[in-house]
């Protein structure tokens, strides 16, 4: 990656760190998980509204690193219209882009490229995963905490 390509990605988890999209309590959600990354500390609670395997909304509330918060931040935001099969196949080609795997359709992913960087450091993997580990907990509507591990 370049540095100047670098620099943008950072400057984007940086925003989304600073002004996190979605972060509001959501009573009408009906379905919701906490999320734990006992590596780093991160904390998450997701809300999803789901109607007709589409979801309707998504927001979260929670406390964690730069990396954790921008990662909740853009996926609830890339969550909301998509369906249920589309949303785990996003999270089936971000996982692999920040495992370093080839993606089919990194286009596909929009701003959740910016979290590439990431494969260079595996215990920040676990930082960018986590909302989306909480997301599948969530679908099943799981009371336990979700866990990276
Ligand atoms: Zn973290």
């Amino acid at each position: 990656m370049s540095d100047m390509l670098r620099e943008l990605y950072q400057e984007v988890i940086i925003d989304h760190n600073r002004n996190p999209h979605n972060y509001r309590n959501m009573p009408e959600a009906n379905y919701h998980a906490d999320g734990y990354n006992p590596l780093c500390g991160d904390k998450v609670h997701l809300y999803l509204k789901v109607e007709n395997e589409v979801i309707q909304d998504a927001a979260f509330q929670g406390e964690g690193c730069a990396i954790s918060t921008a990662s909740a931040s853009i996926m609830t935001d890339l969550l909301r219209g998509k369906s249920i099969a589309q949303a785990k196949q996003l999270f089936e080609d971000f996982h692999d882009l920040v495992t370093d795997k080839q993606v089919a359709d990194i286009e596909q992913l929009g701003k959740l490229a910016v979290l590439a960087g990431v494969k260079d450091y595996p215990v920040r993997v676990k930082c960018a995963t986590l909302a989306w580990h909480t997301f599948l907990a969530a679908l099943q509507n799981k009371s336990t905490p979700a866990s990276t591990e």
